[in-house]
Protein backbone atom coordinates (compact mmCIF):
# COMPACT_ATOMS: atom_id res chain seq x y z
CA UNK A 1 0.00 0.00 0.00
CA UNK A 2 2.63 2.69 0.55
CA UNK A 3 4.32 1.28 -2.68
CA UNK A 4 1.16 2.10 -4.69
CA UNK A 5 0.78 5.07 -2.79
CA UNK A 6 4.37 6.34 -3.50
CA UNK A 7 4.12 5.58 -7.40
CA UNK A 8 0.67 7.42 -7.49
CA UNK A 9 2.13 10.51 -5.59
CA UNK A 10 5.60 10.25 -8.29
CA UNK A 11 3.41 9.53 -11.34
CA UNK A 12 4.48 6.24 -11.45
CA UNK A 13 3.00 3.15 -12.11
CA UNK A 14 3.68 0.95 -9.20
CA UNK A 15 4.16 -1.75 -11.54
CA UNK A 16 7.40 -0.52 -11.87
CA UNK A 17 7.95 -0.97 -8.28
CA UNK A 18 9.36 -4.50 -6.97
CA UNK A 19 8.90 -5.43 -3.40
CA UNK A 20 11.86 -7.54 -1.29
CA UNK A 21 10.93 -8.89 1.32
CA UNK A 22 14.15 -8.41 3.39
CA UNK A 23 13.69 -12.23 5.78
CA UNK A 24 16.88 -11.79 7.80
CA UNK A 25 16.85 -12.88 11.14
CA UNK A 26 13.33 -14.25 10.66
CA UNK A 27 12.44 -18.27 10.70
CA UNK A 28 11.64 -19.88 7.64
CA UNK A 29 7.65 -20.33 8.84
CA UNK A 30 7.80 -16.42 8.77
CA UNK A 31 8.96 -16.68 4.92
CA UNK A 32 6.28 -19.63 4.27
CA UNK A 33 3.29 -17.07 5.92
CA UNK A 34 4.60 -14.51 3.54
CA UNK A 35 4.98 -16.74 0.39
CA UNK A 36 1.30 -17.54 1.42
CA UNK A 37 0.33 -14.14 1.03
CA UNK A 38 1.34 -13.74 -2.26
CA UNK A 39 5.03 -12.48 -1.85
CA UNK A 40 7.68 -14.17 -4.03
CA UNK A 41 10.92 -12.50 -3.97
CA UNK A 42 13.03 -12.70 -0.42
CA UNK A 43 16.43 -10.71 0.45
CA UNK A 44 18.78 -12.23 3.13
CA UNK A 45 22.15 -10.86 4.35
CA UNK A 46 23.77 -13.44 6.17
CA UNK A 47 25.31 -16.55 3.74
CA UNK A 48 24.45 -19.63 6.54
CA UNK A 49 21.52 -18.00 7.43
CA UNK A 50 20.02 -17.53 3.97
CA UNK A 51 21.25 -20.72 2.38
CA UNK A 52 19.20 -22.75 5.08
CA UNK A 53 15.85 -21.40 4.18
CA UNK A 54 16.64 -21.46 0.49
CA UNK A 55 17.14 -25.20 0.78
CA UNK A 56 14.17 -25.18 3.27
CA UNK A 57 11.87 -23.61 1.27
CA UNK A 58 12.76 -24.84 -2.46
CA UNK A 59 9.34 -26.30 -2.75
CA UNK A 60 8.13 -23.23 -2.80
CA UNK A 61 9.16 -21.86 -6.05
CA UNK A 62 10.37 -18.32 -4.40
CA UNK A 63 13.50 -15.79 -5.72
CA UNK A 64 16.30 -15.19 -3.26
CA UNK A 65 18.35 -12.06 -3.51
CA UNK A 66 21.31 -12.07 -1.21
CA UNK A 67 21.83 -8.27 -0.36
CA UNK A 68 24.63 -8.47 2.48
CA UNK A 69 28.14 -8.20 2.64
CA UNK A 70 29.52 -10.91 1.10
CA UNK A 71 33.74 -12.12 1.30
CA UNK A 72 35.19 -14.13 -0.71
CA UNK A 73 35.45 -17.67 1.14
CA UNK A 74 31.35 -17.61 0.74
CA UNK A 75 30.64 -17.11 -2.75
CA UNK A 76 30.53 -20.41 -3.57
CA UNK A 77 27.17 -21.12 -1.43
CA UNK A 78 25.76 -17.41 -3.17
CA UNK A 79 26.47 -18.27 -6.25
CA UNK A 80 24.74 -21.30 -6.30
CA UNK A 81 22.00 -20.63 -4.03
CA UNK A 82 20.74 -17.06 -5.13
CA UNK A 83 18.55 -15.83 -8.11
CA UNK A 84 20.01 -11.95 -7.23
CA UNK A 85 23.35 -10.53 -5.72
CA UNK A 86 22.80 -7.19 -5.50
CA UNK A 87 26.17 -6.37 -2.94
CA UNK A 88 28.72 -6.52 -5.59
CA UNK A 89 31.19 -3.58 -4.59
CA UNK A 90 34.28 -5.18 -6.06
CA UNK A 91 35.76 -6.88 -8.91
CA UNK A 92 37.06 -10.23 -7.29
CA UNK A 93 33.80 -11.17 -5.75
CA UNK A 94 32.02 -10.84 -9.12
CA UNK A 95 34.94 -12.57 -10.75
CA UNK A 96 34.31 -15.68 -8.26
CA UNK A 97 30.43 -15.60 -8.68
CA UNK A 98 31.09 -15.76 -12.58
CA UNK A 99 32.96 -18.80 -12.38
CA UNK A 100 31.28 -20.74 -9.52
CA UNK A 101 27.88 -19.96 -10.99
CA UNK A 102 26.79 -23.53 -12.30
CA UNK A 103 26.08 -23.80 -15.72
CA UNK A 104 22.89 -25.30 -15.77
CA UNK A 105 21.45 -21.84 -13.78
CA UNK A 106 20.57 -19.12 -15.96
CA UNK A 107 22.86 -15.99 -15.17
CA UNK A 108 23.01 -14.87 -11.87
CA UNK A 109 21.57 -10.79 -11.93
CA UNK A 110 23.96 -8.77 -10.05
CA UNK A 111 23.63 -5.28 -8.65
CA UNK A 112 26.61 -2.98 -7.74
CA UNK A 113 26.23 -1.53 -4.16
CA UNK A 114 27.42 2.02 -4.43
CA UNK A 115 28.29 3.97 -0.93
CA UNK A 116 26.65 6.76 -1.68
CA UNK A 117 26.81 8.67 1.66
CA UNK A 118 30.72 8.16 1.58
CA UNK A 119 30.35 6.68 5.14
CA UNK A 120 33.55 4.86 5.62
CA UNK A 121 32.16 2.14 7.62
CA UNK A 122 29.46 0.99 4.44
CA UNK A 123 30.12 -1.32 2.35
CA UNK A 124 29.89 -0.17 -1.45
CA UNK A 125 31.80 1.06 -4.56
CA UNK A 126 32.91 4.57 -4.21
CA UNK A 127 30.83 6.49 -6.94
CA UNK A 128 34.14 8.07 -8.75
CA UNK A 129 35.21 4.09 -8.94
CA UNK A 130 31.59 2.41 -10.10
CA UNK A 131 32.00 3.23 -14.03
CA UNK A 132 34.92 0.47 -14.10
CA UNK A 133 33.93 -1.63 -12.00
CA UNK A 134 30.60 -1.82 -13.83
CA UNK A 135 31.77 -2.35 -17.15
CA UNK A 136 34.21 -4.81 -15.68
CA UNK A 137 31.23 -7.21 -14.23
CA UNK A 138 29.16 -6.35 -17.32
CA UNK A 139 31.84 -8.41 -19.39
CA UNK A 140 31.85 -11.51 -17.25
CA UNK A 141 30.23 -14.75 -18.17
CA UNK A 142 27.47 -16.12 -16.05
CA UNK A 143 26.77 -12.74 -14.78
CA UNK A 144 23.85 -9.72 -15.80
CA UNK A 145 24.70 -6.68 -14.60
CA UNK A 146 21.36 -5.35 -13.84
CA UNK A 147 21.68 -2.36 -11.93
CA UNK A 148 22.92 -0.26 -9.01
CA UNK A 149 22.06 -1.01 -5.22
CA UNK A 150 22.94 1.41 -2.55
CA UNK A 151 22.12 1.60 1.33
CA UNK A 152 22.47 5.72 2.39
CA UNK A 153 23.01 6.77 5.82
CA UNK A 154 19.74 6.86 7.74
CA UNK A 155 18.41 10.44 8.17
CA UNK A 156 14.80 11.37 8.61
CA UNK A 157 16.17 14.51 6.41
CA UNK A 158 13.64 13.72 3.48
CA UNK A 159 15.75 16.30 1.13
CA UNK A 160 18.79 14.28 2.23
CA UNK A 161 17.47 10.78 1.64
CA UNK A 162 16.27 11.76 -1.95
CA UNK A 163 19.59 14.01 -2.81
CA UNK A 164 21.42 10.67 -1.99
CA UNK A 165 18.71 8.43 -3.93
CA UNK A 166 19.45 11.15 -6.94
CA UNK A 167 22.68 10.87 -7.13
CA UNK A 168 22.71 6.65 -7.98
CA UNK A 169 19.78 7.27 -10.45
CA UNK A 170 22.11 9.76 -11.70
CA UNK A 171 24.80 6.99 -11.76
CA UNK A 172 23.08 4.84 -13.26
CA UNK A 173 21.74 7.22 -16.24
CA UNK A 174 25.50 7.54 -16.37
CA UNK A 175 26.26 4.33 -17.18
CA UNK A 176 23.85 3.73 -19.44
CA UNK A 177 24.98 6.81 -21.83
CA UNK A 178 28.03 4.72 -21.31
CA UNK A 179 26.74 1.58 -22.81
CA UNK A 180 25.45 -0.54 -20.43
CA UNK A 181 21.55 -1.06 -19.98
CA UNK A 182 21.15 -0.96 -16.64
CA UNK A 183 16.67 -1.35 -15.81
CA UNK A 184 17.50 -1.86 -11.94
CA UNK A 185 17.42 0.52 -8.79
CA UNK A 186 17.67 -1.09 -5.83
CA UNK A 187 16.83 1.45 -3.28
CA UNK A 188 14.69 2.67 -0.20
CA UNK A 189 14.32 0.31 2.80
CA UNK A 190 11.48 0.68 5.44
CA UNK A 191 12.29 4.12 6.62
CA UNK A 192 13.02 5.81 3.46
CA UNK A 193 11.20 3.78 0.40
CA UNK A 194 8.76 7.09 -0.31
CA UNK A 195 11.91 8.98 -0.95
CA UNK A 196 13.40 6.08 -2.94
CA UNK A 197 10.16 5.43 -5.20
CA UNK A 198 9.99 9.58 -5.52
CA UNK A 199 13.69 8.93 -6.99
CA UNK A 200 13.41 6.04 -9.29
CA UNK A 201 13.74 2.69 -7.35
CA UNK A 202 12.57 -0.21 -9.18
CA UNK A 203 13.31 -2.52 -6.55
CA UNK A 204 12.75 -1.40 -2.46
CA UNK A 205 13.83 -3.87 0.08
CA UNK A 206 11.47 -4.16 2.79
CA UNK A 207 12.27 -5.78 6.30
CA UNK A 208 10.55 -4.10 9.23
CA UNK A 209 7.72 -3.05 7.18
CA UNK A 210 6.70 -6.48 6.92
CA UNK A 211 7.89 -8.26 9.55
CA UNK A 212 8.14 -6.79 12.28
CA UNK A 213 11.16 -4.96 14.18
CA UNK A 214 13.96 -7.73 14.48
CA UNK A 215 15.34 -9.01 17.72
C1 LIG B 1 18.07 -5.21 6.66
C2 LIG B 1 18.19 -4.65 5.30
C3 LIG B 1 17.08 -4.11 4.64
C4 LIG B 1 15.71 -3.96 5.27
O1 LIG B 1 15.74 -2.97 6.25
P1 LIG B 1 14.38 -2.53 7.00
O2 LIG B 1 14.74 -1.22 7.60
O3 LIG B 1 14.11 -3.59 8.03
O4 LIG B 1 13.31 -2.43 5.99
C5 LIG B 1 17.25 -3.68 3.33
N1 LIG B 1 18.43 -3.77 2.70
C6 LIG B 1 19.53 -4.27 3.30
C7 LIG B 1 20.79 -4.35 2.56
C8 LIG B 1 19.44 -4.71 4.63
O5 LIG B 1 20.54 -5.19 5.20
Amino acid sequence: MRIAAAAAAAGRDAAGVRLLAVSKTWPADSVREAAAAGQRAFGENYVQEGVAKVEALAGLGLEWHFIGPLQSNKTRLVANHFAWVHSIDRLKIAERLSEQRDVHLPPLEVCIQVNVSGEASKGGVAPADAEALAMAVAALPRLRLRGLMAIPEPTADVALQRARFASLRGLRDRLNAAGLALDTLSMGMSDDLEAAIAEGATMVRVGTAIFGARA
